[in-house]
């Protein structure tokens, strides 16, 4: 059995060559993980999607029968790097003399997931009073998918953990509030009719223009509300967004279809259930009707494509504290986006989001984690040893 791990940077370089897009598979690095704990003698358990094709990852180390322990959780799966200005290769770890790591996920956020593993060793030598459990997803990044039959394993199979630390990039602050988020796809179903024959069909996309104005005016409304809860998340109120819009055939061509690919993101102390629900009435009781007065045949459909719940922060004023203590810092903070917090929070575990890096380096070209950014990490997890040994 190996006693010796690579470094967290190493770590990283091993973590960082796997392109875990998540259009891709991740078992290539899962695999390569449930090896990694292998060496060490460190048992995992796979929960794979319905195809087969991914899977999350969980274990534990320490006492595995005791409560109180620590969820150190996060994604595998990284966004695209298609059509980005890379200046390096984005699957190899490159460090520049500027004190950063440069690669895709650096930063969100295979640099928590291994400073976790490279301190495996470290737990397993540790007098751990409380276990340690390592929760690793997939598909994050498309709807938080693989996370709730990755949290609905954990949780039914190991004793109440006192707290989860999501380490998605916060610069090492402890976050304890974030938005709750919602993606929906509608899709538009008109009659198709040549464009000088207008009053034989019913165009899709000109409906989808009506239900997109419709959007924008429930937003400025939304945005006229004052904060619920006095939470200062950015920008401080409900945002709507139209993120892919389809449809269409010809320029003379009535289109039969028109699908929209939209979400919204609700304060923390928000009704993250508003927005869908004001925009299925308004569907129902106004769109559709005027739509099918056209045409009999015409439709709309609105289908939930994700939810991510938000989190509060009285609620994770445990884990708060713990992690505080271990961050050496005196505050925490909000954030509108959306994390698997929310996901563990659901199932009644305080949970903060805490880990390397700036958010603002997710998901752009060149995104890289600054080296002292993990060296502050492995010290927050060399407290944590600590006070697992000493509780
Ligand atoms: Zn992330």
């Amino acid at each position: 059995m190996k006693t010796e791990a690579p470094d967290s940077i190493e770590m990283l370089r091993r973590l960082v060559a796997f392109d875990t897009t998540s259009r891709n598979s991740n078992l290539d690095l899962i695999k390569y993980i449930q090896s990694y704990l292998e060496d060490f003698g460190v048992a995992s358990t796979l929960v794979p999607n319905e195809e087969g094709t991914k899977a999350n990852l969980y274990a534990t180390i320490g006492p595995a029968d005791m409560e109180g322990g620590i969820v150190l959780s996060g994604h595998t799966d990284v966004v695209p790097v298609d059509g980005q200005p890379w200046i390096t290769d984005p699957w190899t770890l490159t460090e520049k003399p500027d004190g950063r790591l440069y690669g895709r996920g650096t930063c969100d956020m295979k640099g928590f997931i291994a400073v976790a593993l490279a301190h495996v060793p470290a737990f397993q030598r540790a007098r751990l009073k409380v276990p340690m459990h390592l929760a690793f997803s997939y598909d994050e990044e498309i709807g938080c998918l693989g996370a709730h039959s990755l949290v609905e394993k954990l949780m039914g199979n190991v004793p109440r953990p006192q707290a989860v630390i999501v380490g998605e990039p916060t610069m090492m602050g402890v976050v304890n509030a974030q938005n709750n988020g919602g993606g929906i796809n509608a899709t538009f179903t008109g009659v198709e009719a040549h464009s000088s024959m207008t009053h034989l069909g019913v165009s899709a996309i000109h409906f989808a223009g009506d239900f997109i104005h419709w959007l924008n005016e429930l937003q400025v409304e939304l945005a006229a509300r004052p904060p619920d809860g006095g939470i200062d998340t950015m920008p401080g109120f409900t945002t709507i967004n139209v993120g892919i819009i389809s449809g269409g055939t010809a320029g003379n061509i009535l289109a039969r279809e028109c699908t929209l690919s939209w979400g919204y993101r609700t304060l923390p102390h928000g009704n993250p259930w508003e927005v869908q629900r004001r925009a299925e009435a308004y569907v129902a009781e106004l769109l559709l009707p005027k739509m099918r007065a056209r045409h009999p045949d015409a439709n709309i459909t609105l289908k939930r494509r994700s939810f991510v719940p938000g989190l509060k922060p009285e609620e994770n004023e445990e884990a708060a504290k713990l992690a505080l203590e271990w961050t050496g810092g005196n505050r925490t903070y909000a954030v509108p986006y959306g994390t698997e917090a929310g996901i563990f929070r659901a199932h009644g575990i305080p949970t903060v989001i805490c880990g390397p890096g700036d958010i603002s380096q997710a998901h752009q070209p060149n995104e890289f984690v600054a080296k002292s950014q993990m060296q502050a990490c492995d010290t927050f997890i060399g407290k944590m040893i600590r006070w697992a040994e000493t509780r």
